[in-house]
């Protein structure tokens, strides 16, 4: 690898590649709901989950859409003018409402004229081929990336933290999106209880030989208010979190197993301080970032290194 060559693909070059210049992924809380939460599929939710712990303090669905737009941009143009937006339904299953619905919450944000696309977070197995149908239709003249939660690629796993979905059908939706011309992102957490470090790595692995564009890690945090919390509180010698260095070690060998030509559209998150329980590394994302590109640099090593070599280790 030549000197000062970017050793990982980010979100950055995503946004070059596909819009020649920057964007900014505005969240927005559409108001939809979760059938893991309204008794469709479970009432408790999955274990790690408290979607208030990652809201910006302009996404509130009793706002409107158009309302969280323009507080958004009001935010964001403090720092950069007149850049280009992605209306971002991030929390909860922006895919689990009927079709009349979901139509008129993503038209009312593509309507926007500072807004170039959609990104809708969701489980799964709430993409349904009627969803799908109608994705294919606006994605043939706006930009639309369908980001999956799919967190682990371990069925045990899975179940033990009442996901209520299993493998197969994230990556049968993985495959039917790409199919349609979506852009698909992955969102794998690293560190759930019950999953060794070898799963972890080949999760990776295996994702990355799906049809998708975007990959999202981040390490397991857990955050007040969730039943993980509470576990974490009855049995902390149940989890193994992850210090920043062990981390970061862990994030290298996942960005080696990833596909080459995949962009990484995050690899940390940073719950604020209020709401999060273990474990607190107190650095933010850009400071993660640097320490990482020396890691990767002092390792001479570099996305897709290992692509190639198939190993499970534990
Ligand atoms: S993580 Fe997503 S699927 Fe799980 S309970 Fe929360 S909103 Fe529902």
């Amino acid at each position: 690898m030549r000197t000062g060559q970017q050793r990982y693909r980010d979100y950055a070059g995503f946004s070059r590649a596909v819009f020649r210049e920057r964007v900014q992924k505005l969240s927005i809380d559409g108001g939809f709901t979760c059938p893991n939460r309204d008794g469709t599929r479970g009432r408790d939710g999955c274990t790690f989950c408290n979607n208030r712990a990652f809201t910006p303090a302009y996404c509130r669905g009793e706002r409107g859409i158009t309302r969280q737009i323009e507080e958004g941009i009001r935010f964001f143009e403090r720092k950069y003018r007149g850049q280009k937006y992605l209306a971002y339904f991030q929390p909860y299953s922006n895919t689990y409402a009927s079709l009349e619905v979901i139509a008129a919450r993503f038209e009312e944000a593509l309507k926007h004229p500072r807004v170039a696309g959609l990104v809708i977070a969701t489980r799964p197995d709430t993409v349904t081929g009627e969803v799908l149908d109608y994705l294919e239709g606006i994605a043939r003249d706006r930009h639309v990336c369908v980001e999956l939660g799919v967190e682990s690629l371990q069925e045990a796993v899975l179940e033990r933290v009442n996901r209520g979905h299993g493998v197969a059908v994230a990556e049968r939706v993985a495959g039917e999106c790409a199919r349609r011309g979506l852009f698909v992102c992955v969102h794998l957490i690293l560190g759930l209880p019950g999953e060794s470090r070898g799963e972890m790595i080949d999760g990776v692995a295996r994702v990355s030989r799906w049809p998708i564009h975007l990959l999202k890690l981040h390490q397991l945090q857990v955050i007040r208010g969730t039943r993980m919390a509470d576990e974490y509180r009855e049995r902390p010698g149940a989890f193994s979190l992850y210090s920043l260095e062990g981390y970061l070690d862990l994030v290298v060998e996942a960005i080696e197993r990833a596909r080459p030509d995949l962009y990484l559209e995050r690899l940390v998150n940073q719950t604020p301080a209020a709401y999060l329980v273990a474990p607190r590394w107190g650095v933010k994302n850009f400071e993660f970032a640097a320490m990482l590109e020396r890691r990767l640099e002092e390792r001479d090593t570099w996305q897709g290194k290992f692509y190639n070599e198939i190993t499970i280790s534990n």
